[in-house]
């Protein structure tokens, strides 16, 4: 009985048709702007009295909403949850949870989160399989749906039945934002209008910092939850930023879908990189020095992290190595760990790619890694932590269960530098190549592919 995230797509209110005025651009297709986006379109973009949702979720529709008699809120600061009859107390668990996750994430990254949240609470036999994130928003309030299976009794259990929610509310709440909040940093998205699409590549750090955020969130709210509750989206943030490189400066919100999985993570893995790098409280540094700027592109973003740093942003990227051992993983979810016969906690090693250092240290398919350098590892993304942390050894030692036993596997990280020319996480050649051709992907939306089992 639990969520399991699939895909996590892009961002639905930055896809809204902006009615903003260009003045400068003559070419159709793709062009970096310099000030044709103005403040004031901007807060005509705040103004609006939009729907958020492109496609309709099957279970939650304003007329589904209004069926289902809810009552509340149960109200928390900014985040209000309605409930039906007898959800009160949970309810308010609910919001006194996302409201502390919500303070970890403002003090992670100084972006303060204004907005009001509205939740809705809603008791089902079963959680539907599948449905579409989107967050519907009117007026600066901003609705999403929470499932509840009839009998559940804590916070926990509804953030485990919804899978990551934690992570991606936090991340779509700092993201709204970091492009909409005057007083927080005059960030600039991409818009579109017409068939002139305007890229100001600042996704990298929209997503990465909005990403940082939702980590911060999950991690506040581990030791009250549990892990299943505080479940992560983004796993593999390092790998990805060893793979995407500099490409990722010029991903924007009308790149190829294809690339967005790989960026989603390398744009996590750089803010880590860069917290890693200079120290704690370097990503709030970098929001607050932004405060200072008017129109905040990706050049300005990159400039004022290597004013700040005295560094060089893109040379830390290219330098970056992250060891690649070809070895493709799953999160061991109880459900999987039950259905394979696996009582452990741990990474599941899906795939091994021969002649890679894998191969030669002798992983096997189904073998689960539960510890790396004596480190317990739970997931794919604790093993990347712990990977990123034996950068620079020749080897590291990976403890792995297999059938009654555990052993250790030595493996060589040294060849850290190989550069596979596959990525091993996502298989078919790789997609790393760069911006994407502009296209239309209005319909696009979030997407929470929910498996229970
Ligand atoms: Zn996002």
């Amino acid at each position: 009985m639990l969520g399991i995230l699939k895909l996590c797509n892009s961002l639905s209110i930055l896809l809204l048709p902006l009615a903003v005025t260009t003045t400068a651009v003559t070419t159709t297709g793709c062009a970096t702007v310099s000030r044709e986006v103005s403040r004031s379109e901007q807060m005509h973009f705040r103004a609006l009295d939009v729907t958020g949702c492109r496609r309709e979720m099957p279970a939650i529709t304003a007329d589904s909403l209004a069926q289902m008699s809810l009552e509340g809120p149960a109200a928390e600061e900014g985040i209000s949850v309605y409930y039906n009859h007898g959800n009160d107390e949970l309810a308010r668990g609910v919001a006194q949870s996302l409201h502390k996750a919500f303070d970890a994430a403002r003090e992670a990254t100084g972006v303060e989160l204004q907005e009001a949240l509205r939740i809705y609470l809603v008791r089902v036999d079963e959680p539907p399989q599948s449905y579409d994130f989107a967050l519907r928003f009117t007026n600066r309030t901003y609705g999403f749906p929470l499932f509840a299976r009839v009998g559940t009794k804590t916070p926990a259990e509804v953030f485990e039945q919804n899978a990551a929610c934690i992570c991606l509310l936090t991340h779509e709440m700092t993201e709204m934002a970091l492009v909409s909040n005057p007083s927080c940093s005059p960030v600039l998205c991409d818009t579109r209008a017409g068939t002139v699409t305007n890229c100001n590549y600042t996704r990298w750090f929209r997503e990465g910092v909005a990403s940082f955020a939702g980590y911060a969130a999950a991690e506040e709210l581990r030791a009250d939850l549990g892990p299943e509750a505080a479940t992560l989206p983004f796993q593999h943030p390092y790998s990805s930023l060893a793979r995407v490189r500099t490409s990722l400066f010029s991903w924007h919100q009308f790149s190829d879908g294809k690339l967005n999985d790989d960026n989603y993570d390398a744009s996590l893995g750089l803010l880590f990189l860069i917290e890693n790098r200079f120290g704690k409280g370097s990503v709030r540094k970098i929001v607050e020095g932004s405060r200072s700027l008017q129109y905040v592109d990706g050049k300005a973003l990159t400039d004022l992290i290597n004013k700040t740093f005295h560094t060089d942003l893109a040379k830390l990227v290219e330098d970056f190595r992250y060891p690649r051992l070809g070895l493709g993983m799953d999160n061991l979810t109880p459900a999987l760990a039950l259905n394979k016969g696996l009582p452990v906690d741990g990474a599941l090693v899906t795939r091994i790619v021969p002649y890679t250092p894998a191969a030669v240290a002798g992983f096997e398919n189904n073998d689960v890694i539960v510890a790396v350098n004596g480190r317990p590892v739970t997931n794919r993304y604790d093993v990347e932590t712990a990977l990123l942390a034996a950068a620079g050894a020749r080897e590291a030692v990976m403890t792995v269960a297999r059938g009654n036993s555990q052993q250790d596997l030595t493996v060589d990280v040294a060849s850290a530098g190989v550069d596979w020319t596959k990525p091993l996480d996502s298989g078919g050649p790789s997609r790393s190549t760069g911006a994407g051709n502009a296209r239309d992907i209005g319909n696009a939306t979030y997407s929470w592919n929910f498996t229970f089992e």
